[in-house]
C-alpha cells in the first residue's frame, strides 16, 4: 500500500481502528503511525459520524468508535439527510445539548 507521508489523525487522537473495531496496525493504515505534538489536521480518513453525538448533542460512550468531529454541511446532509444542519460551529454552540429543538 502506498503510504501517505502524514501522521495518522486517529493514531494521535485515541487510536486507529478498523471498521470492525480491531486496532489498525501501521501496515494497514495509509497514514503514518507516529506520535506528533502539534494539532493534527482533521478530516483524513474519517469514521462515520456518531449519531448520538451529532443528533442528540452528546455521546455517553467513552469508547465510541464513531466520529465526534463537527461535520461540514456537505457531510451532514450526506450522513443525515433527514435532519436539518444545525449550523457551523454547532458542536460549540449553547443549544448543542440533549433534547434541543433541532432533534426531531
Ligand atoms: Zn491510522
Ligand atoms: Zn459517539
Amino acid at each position: 500500500m502506498k503510504k501517505i507521508q502524514e501522521p495518522c489523525f486517529f493514531y494521535n487522537t485515541g487510536g486507529c481502528y478498523n471498521p470492525d473495531g480491531s486496532p489498525k496496525s501501521e501496515s494497514e493504515c495509509k497514514y503514518l503511525h507516529v506520535q506528533i505534538n502539534k494539532p493534527v489536521e482533521k478530516g483524513q480518513h474519517l469514521r462515520a459520524p456518531c449519531k448520538y453525538y451529532h443528533l442528540r448533542g452528546e455521546c455517553k460512550n467513552k469508547l465510541c468508535l464513531f466520529g465526534h468531529i463537527e461535520l461540514s454541511y456537505q457531510k451532514w446532509t450526506w450522513y443525515f439527510p433527514n435532519h436539518f444542519y444545525p449550523g457551523k460551529g454547532y458542536t460549540h454552540a449553547g443549544p448543542f445539548k440533549k433534547g434541543c429543538k433541532w432533534v426531531n
